[in-house]
């Protein structure tokens, strides 16, 4: 992975080249934006092209740091991983100590702090003293969907660079270029994700457009009582039906307001959709969308999946 290979992230790819070129990266960045558009991914690349011994720009992928970085194996540069897990004292203890020494083998010293809002208020405070003193030749890329969890005095500390969503239409013509994907296929991913190239990827290999037609079919188009077969049994599995659900009949609200077809997430079904919209009001369709929300909230709040599909299903169909 290399700045190149990075989708809609130009503006901030072209910022950090001029910092490379100029090398004026040291300290603290923090790169925010929603989840699945190319954050890390921006880290990682600007990691392999400070180190990369193929001197330019850009990493050039091949040489042995930029092979190590990719394994998550070079000495100089590190990755504090812990998903939704609190970022402890002790990570950013261990932080400080390596960033006080020279690099190893590289040109500067990284460190990738995801899920930086996982910080906990002990370790946000050491972090807050090494930003205020960087070590020379070190950089610490926090990186966040959750900015606003921060503190405040860590935010100021760091140089923010913002992340957006790519444009949809982009993505979409991205997935029949680059992957192939036939024009309802891209339409859909593109759409679904709202733009999050990492997320459509994640959705990508799968036969996403057949599963989620299947959740419409089954739950918004037959009458209540013939869903009984549809392979809803983990949290997760109810987490997406009740997504699906969402983007239909968000579908089919803004299709009666009047939005062209083409911004519909169900393009691949905008006739039935067109039809399906006109035999609801906007009072009912109000009123689903509010059944999916709580819905939501009832499924994280562990209430049992098949009362909710019952109870969904018979809202739906209470006109
Ligand atoms: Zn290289």
């Amino acid at each position: 992975m290399s700045f190149s290979a990075i989708k809609g992230q130009d503006k901030q790819i072209a910022m950090l080249k001029v910092y490379i070129e100029q090398s004026r990266l040291e300290g603290g960045y923090l790169f925010c934006g929603p989840q699945g558009i190319g954050k890390k991914m921006t880290a990682l690349s600007l990691a392999k092209a400070l180190n990369c011994q193929d001197a330019g720009i850009d990493a050039c992928g091949k040489c042995p740091s930029c092979l190590k970085i990719g394994k998550k194996q070079h000495p100089d540069v590190h990755f504090l991983e812990f998903d939704g897990d609190e970022i402890k004292i002790e990570y950013i203890r261990q932080l400080q100590r390596d960033a006080s020494l020279r690099p190893y083998e590289g040109a500067k010293k990284v460190f990738i702090i995801d899920n930086a809002h996982n910080l906990t208020a002990d370790a946000s405070n050491a972090l807050l003293k090494i930003l205020e003193e960087p070590p020379k030749s070190c950089l610490i890329i926090l990186v966040s969907d959750k900015p606003g969890l921060l503190f405040r005095t860590i935010v100021s500390r760091c140089k923010v660079m913002k992340f957006s969503p790519l444009a949809r239409s982009a993505l979409k013509e991205t997935f029949q270029s680059d992957y192939g994907l036939d024009c309802n296929r891209a339409h859909y991913l593109a759409y679904f994700s709202e733009g999050r190239l990492g997320r459509a990827l994640c959705l990508k290999d799968e036969d996403a457009l057949n599963e989620k037609n299947k959740i419409i079919d089954k739950l918004a188009l037959s009458p209540a009582g013939r869903g009984a077969d549809l392979a809803i049994k983990e949290k997760a599995d109810m987490r997406r039906a009740l997504n699906i659900l969402a983007a239909w009949f968000r579908d089919a609200y803004l299709l009666k307001a009047g939005l062209p077809e083409t911004e519909m997430i169900n393009f691949d079904r905008r006739q039935e959709l067109s039809i399906y919209a006109g035999s609801f009001t906007f009072t009912e369709l109000d009123r689903i969308m509010q059944v999916l929300s709580d819905s939501a909230f009832y499924l994280e709040r562990n209430l049992n999946i098949k009362l909710l599909i019952h109870n969904l299903r018979a809202q739906i169909w209470k006109g």
